[in-house]
């Protein structure tokens, strides 16, 4: 299939990063298969084939210089390219299939074992969190790694209804996913941020921009003989870190935080079309370094669609179908009393950022 070509433009041509093998048949695909845990089959209408091979990264897909040399060894020798996924996995694209065997075993030898495909648990995604970001209630890449150790057999099992992501975010802003995700995962600060007076008043704070970046119009201004100072109500704060961004000088964070647990999110487009994940359990305790509450009820939502859900349905469809009343009970959260069977216990984590329990 011919596709328009695009001018090069002020951006890095991706033209130049692929190889004129692959560029050759671009739109061309048609159809592919999953021949084991992270092999993928393409097929192209005129009927040939490539064969990409998905391995896992550490959280946050984080890659060091030796780990690109690696790779890029790997490519030269058994591949035609690569690329990193969405869910900050990577693919090894155009495996060359008499050399497959041989790279498969190259793989889990270097401890990056092909997996996160088909009905398996994906590469779970998170954000940066304190790697480099100022924002962060929890450690996401941490917890990310504990989940993924935990439920390491996941990734090559391929014996679950249906696909099963896992998205962890440091805080609300949610950079690394929890709303698009099967299993949603976001830190929260354990309450709204502090105005320090003091400091807020000497650092000459452009007030009428702090205003206008709090997205539910919490914060109210006071003037006093010393200035404007910023009040934050406690009612409409949703925790959101905003106001830190814009007047760090004068607004700090707080130090103790916990997690939220949203489920039911995805976000592909098939009968259902896109949905959001809902908060089923609000406060849940995120202790470095087992994490231990946080693994406990991911794994009893997984053990209940794992046993109960049917072929093919997303976590999604299973509560849909079981009603959510059933699936909180079997999960173990708190039910609310005048839960419709069709409406989430919560609002999810775009709607209502209201976490006050
Ligand atoms: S989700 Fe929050 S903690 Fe994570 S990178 Fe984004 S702003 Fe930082
Ligand atoms: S944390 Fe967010 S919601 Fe709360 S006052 Fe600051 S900007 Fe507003």
């Amino acid at each position: 299939m011919n596709q328009p070509d695009l001018p090069a433009g002020i951006m890095p041509d991706y033209r130049r990063q692929i190889p004129e093998d692959l560029l050759a048949r671009r739109g061309s695909w048609v159809w592919h298969e999953i021949l084991q845990p992270g092999v993928i089959r393409h097929v192209a209408v005129d009927g040939s084939a490539i064969l990409t091979v998905r391995v896992l990264l550490p959280p946050n897909g984080l890659l060091s210089a030796s780990t690109l040399r690696l790779f890029a060894s790997w490519i030269r020798v058994y591949a035609l390219t690569g690329r990193r996924t969405s869910r900050q996995g990577f693919e090894f694209v155009g495996v060359r299939p008499e050399k497959l065997t041989e790279f498969l075993g190259k793989l889990r030898d270097a401890g990056f074992p092909p997996g996160g495909t088909g009905r398996s648990l994906h590469q779970v995604k998170c954000c940066t969190s304190f790697i480099h970001c100022q924002n962060a209630a929890v450690d996401a890449p941490s917890i990310a790694k504990a989940i993924a150790d935990h439920f390491y057999g996941e990734f090559f099992q391929n014996d679950l209804p249906a696909p099963l992501k896992i998205s962890v975010g440091g805080c609300p802003n949610q950079c690394g996913g929890g709303i698009e995700a099967d299993i949603g995962i976001m830190g929260l600060y354990e309450s709204v941020p502090e105005v320090d007076i003091e400091k807020f008043l000497a650092a000459n704070i452009d007030i009428g921009l702090l205003v206008s970046w709090c997205p539910t119009g919490a914060i109210r201004t006071k003037t006093t003989p010393k200035g404007t100072l910023a009040l934050i109500d406690r009612e409409r704060c949703v925790r959101c870190t905003s106001c830190v961004q814009v007047a760090p000088e004068g607004i700090r964070l707080q130090k103790k935080s916990y997690v939220a647990i949203a489920v039911g999110g995805h976000g592909g487009n098939g009968a259902r079309g896109p949905e959001m994940a809902a908060v089923v359990f609000p406060r849940v305790p995120a202790r470095p370094v087992e994490y231990g509450a946080i693994l406990k009820r991911v794994a009893g939502i997984i053990d209940c669609w794992h046993r109960e859900g049917l072929p093919g349905e997303r976590l999604a469809a299973f509560i849909e179908r079981i009603g959510w009343g059933r699936f909180l009970q079997k999960i173990g959260a708190d039910t609310v009393e005048d839960l419709g069977e069709k409406r989430p216990p919560y609002n999810n984590f775009r709607r209502d950022l209201h976490f006050r329990y």
